[in-house]
């Protein structure tokens, strides 16, 4: 890059915008963490801008107070976001508007398929109500381009990882039309993030591996999305890291009951957090204060020293 001593200036790269968006179901642990940190690194060691969003679209698995909360590990932490953050609950009208876009130009349509259906197809949706024109009550879902006929390579969407490496799935064989909005009327994650990574310019998005698998519908919604508008595509750059789990092997999450982070051990969860990512902080840097630590931390940032496990041990004490 040879950026790299310019980072401490106050020259920002309006090349790159990253984010960080955690959903409010519960207060940041180990895993959350890293991913935090990774994205805020990777944003300020290129100059760029690193934005917040809260996914706060599902209200039956919220947790109240838990945004509170977030912000103030992420302000604990030293890890400020640029501008205001962005509530996903104020943006329903943008996503009525994407599917209403999506639905007119006939790539989304209602289903009403019962839940005993789906299951029967075990996870990869039919089309059944393609040409349905189902009316009551429906699930409205986006169709994947066909296997057969001009639309075939369509179907298939590679990225790079700068993680992971080279990652492709087919959308037709491998998902199937999904669920754009839900019959409870909730927009999918799949929408909103998509809608949302347009509307606030996204350049790069680094996240958890378990997201891998979302990643090509995002990048096809997107794409469909930008043909209707008339914009062009965008070039998102995605990073998916390890997971952090625990002794049993399970990803650290609220249902698996993951340690919270503790307040008033900032700078060692910083350390520990470096050392996961595999930056190799050195020792002396434990208990310097966060500002110290995320400095060296920027400048040494090399997001090729992750590793490309898809899972790695949280430190013990997480
Ligand atoms: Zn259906």
């Amino acid at each position: 890059m040879g950026s790299k001593h310019l980072v401490k200036t106050a020259m920002t790269n309006a090349k790159y915008i990253g984010r960080f968006a955690p959903s409010p179901t519960g207060t940041l642990h180990f895993g959350s963490l890293v991913c935090a940190l990774a994205s805020f690194l990777d944003a300020r060691h290129q100059s760029g801008r690193w934005l917040l969003r809260i996914e706060d679209i599902d209200p039956p698995r919220e947790i109240a107070g838990s945004t509170t909360t977030i912000l103030r590990q992420l302000s604990d932490h030293g890890l400020s976001w640029d501008g205001e953050i962005l509530y996903q609950s104020t943006r329903t009208e943008a996503y009525r508007e994407a599917i209403a876009a999506l639905q007119s130009a006939d790539i989304a349509y209602n289903c009403d398929c019962p839940r005993q259906r789906l299951t029967a197809l075990g996870g990869i949706y039919d089309g059944h109500c393609r040409q349905r024109k189902v009316i009551e009550k429906p699930a409205i879902r986006l169709q994947v381009p066909t296997e057969s006929g001009a639309r075939e390579s369509e179907a298939t969407i590679r990225f790079d990882d700068l993680i992971m490496g080279h990652y492709i799935q087919n959308l037709c064989s491998e998902i199937g039309d999904f669920i754009i909005q839900r019959r409870d009327l909730l927009f999918s994650y799949q929408l909103a993030v998509a809608v949302d990574d347009q509307f606030q310019n996204i350049s790069h998005i680094i996240r958890g591996v378990d997201l891998i698998y979302s990643t090509p519908r995002q990048i096809y919604l997107q794409k469909c999305l930008t043909s209707l508008s008339g914009d062009k595509p965008p070039t998102l750059t995605y990073g998916h890291l390890p997971m952090a789990i625990n002794a049993e092997g399970q990803k650290l999450s609220k249902q698996n009951h993951a340690a919270a982070l503790e307040v008033g051990k900032e700078s060692q969860n910083l350390w520990l957090a470096l050392q996961w990512l595999g930056q190799q902080p050195p020792d002396q840097l434990k208990n310097e204060p966060i500002n110290r630590i995320l400095d060296w931390a920027i400048d040494n940032w090399s997001i090729s020293r992750i590793s490309k496990q898809l899972s790695i041990p949280a430190p013990d004490q997480y």
